[in-house]
């Protein structure tokens, strides 16, 4: 329902200054009583607003999922980014596992000698990698990574929510938040994971 610019006004001094009577709100709007008394009839009708007698008006709020689902669309993943852990792809694979483990993370970005992000290596790329009898002090990361064309990013501006999706869909713990480079590559920019969305989750219902 789209509001008037004066049905705009009452709900905003209803939301800030709760419950209020008629003739204070048409005190703080300058006008009468009656001649707010549509306006009022309007929101009040539709839900906008509540009433209660001797009490006044007050704005009911919305359910708590509603205001929540609401705010996580506009949650974009740069506002979110954590330190992405890039590597060269001529890292060896026990170079990676160590540096897995020094700089705890679940995956290693992999880029090329121009920076261009190539590849992704979790830890189960490693562990595997362990297990087929190669020398993993000789053995570089490329050779086990997964690599274009299914790779999986995410754009600075795009939405948490869609990232969220984006790691349900691939079965996958984390994405690297990229731009766009003048080469038409990747660089990587940050991270985003599924640690990040369980905090995010968490912080929704404590606000
Ligand atoms: P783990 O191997 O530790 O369980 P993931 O579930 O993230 O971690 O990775 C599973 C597989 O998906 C691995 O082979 C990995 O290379 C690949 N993978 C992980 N992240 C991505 C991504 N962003 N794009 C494409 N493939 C990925």
């Amino acid at each position: 329902m789209e509001l008037s610019k004066r049905q705009q006004q009452i709900v905003e001094i209803v939301k800030n200054n709760g419950p209020i009577t008629g003739e204070h709100i048409a005190e703080r709007l300058d006008l009468t009583r009656a001649t707010l008394r549509p306006d009022l009839a309007i929101l009040t009708m539709s839900g906008i607003l509540e009433a209660r007698p001797r009490v006044g008006y007050y704005y009911p709020g919305k359910p708590k999922n509603k205001l929540i689902s609401e705010q996580l669309k506009k949650y974009v993943v740069k506002d979110y980014s954590s330190h992405p852990v890039v590597v060269k792809s001529e890292m060896t694979v026990y170079d990676a596992i160590c540096t897995i483990f020094l700089e705890d993370v679940s995956t290693l970005f992999v880029i090329n000698e121009h920076g261009d992000f190539i590849g992704v290596c979790s830890r189960k790329d490693l562990l595997r990698a362990s297990m087929i009898g190669q020398d993993i002090h000789t053995m570089p990361v490329n050779i086990i990574m997964t690599r274009m064309p299914n790779l999986n990013y995410i754009l600075e501006n795009e939405r948490v929510i869609y990232a969220a999706n984006l790691m349900i869909e691939k079965e996958i713990d984390s994405l690297p938040i990229v731009s766009k480079k003048d080469n038409g590559n990747f660089e990587v920019k940050g991270r985003i994971s599924k640690t990040t969305i369980t905090k995010i989750f968490v912080s929704l219902f404590n606000e």
